[in-house]
């Protein structure tokens, strides 16, 4: 996901702002893919450290402002899925240590996609927390040269040795929590969607932790050196998705608009949930995403 992708969030939440934008000047452009301003994005305000706080069940949010690190508590040891930023790295583990847990309780560090927002901090947190680094196949070969081989090819970070790799379907399984790894190669190789119940006041909760579907703005789709087959690749991934059985709550990994009206009634343990809309923002993600990709793919091909 990208700040074109949280723009996107803010203009739904606020029609009249957008209006009055469109009616008045252009609308600001999205940095140009790795100038100075697109990487400055995802250093400074989006690692910004964010008081920790419980998501629902087991599941915590120890991530920054625009940043996930969602940490799943368990009585034999904890999972964490992202690692953000390695200027994240302090914030993550003071998150942990501030909600009374071990870093050295973590057992397993998860990613959604390898990418440099989401796994530059691998290498710090498993030489911190001794965790297990677990990843799909296609993300673990980039974890472990610490190359951005995605079709998007941005900056890369410190190798990690990978201690298992994945394929569709797999699970990790820590302490009577289960998450189940959905392959959806697109974003990158081995973007994964990770699925899981969690307890919570005497109710099931299903909650799915998206990731983005398709290649970043800008990215060619076709002849992508990178990663050739990245069209086939994305729209098997939204048969995939579609097919899937609806969640209760959908975590996303540039969490800021999602928690814009979201974050504080967390806090306050609210319930009904604050976010018990995962079917439609699961339904809404994939229809959204399917159509923008489908339009880009028409238009790079017409100006082949
Ligand atoms: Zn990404």
């Amino acid at each position: 996901m990208t700040a074109l992708h949280l723009s996107l969030a803010r203009w739904r939440l606020a029609p009249v702002t957008l209006m009055l934008m469109l009616s008045t000047v252009a609308i600001a452009e999205e940095p140009r893919l790795f100038s100075r301003e697109w990487y400055a994005q995802f250093t400074g305000d989006f690692s910004r450290p964010v008081q920790p706080f419980r998501v629902v069940g087991n599941i915590y949010y120890v991530g920054a402002e625009n940043i996930a690190s969602y940490l799943i508590a368990t009585p034999q040891g904890h999972i964490l899925i992202d690692s953000g930023t390695a200027e994240m790295h302090d914030a993550v583990i003071g998150g942990i240590e501030a909600l009374g847990y071990k870093p050295s309780d973590v057992r397993f560090l998860l990613a959604s996609h390898a990418h440099f927002d989401h796994v530059e901090g691998h290498a710090l947190i498993q030489r911190r927390t001794g965790a297990q680094v677990v990843a799909m196949r296609g993300d673990a070969e980039a974890l472990e040269t610490g190359h951005d081989t995605s079709a998007l090819g941005a900056m890369g970070w410190e190798p990690v040795r990978v201690s298992r790799r994945l394929t569709d379907g797999d699970s990790v399984t820590l302490g009577g929590t289960t998450l189940r790894a959905i392959h959806a190669p697109g974003h990158t190789q081995g973007a994964t969607i990770w699925r899981t119940t969690v307890e919570d006041g005497g109710r099931r909760y299903d909650v799915a932790f998206f990731t983005t579907t398709t290649p970043n703005p800008g990215v060619p789709l076709f002849d992508n050196p990178r990663h050739k087959n990245v069209i086939d690749d994305t729209r098997r991934t939204f048969r995939k998705l579609k097919a899937e059985r609806e969640p209760d709550i959908v975590l996303v990994g540039h969490p800021q608009a999602m928690f814009a009206q979201t974050m504080e009634r967390m806090r306050r343990g609210e319930r009904p949930h604050p976010l018990l809309n995962g079917a439609t923002a699961w339904t809404r993600q994939l229809a959204t995403a399917e159509e923008d990709f489908e339009r880009r793919v028409i238009q790079e091909q017409s100006r082949r």
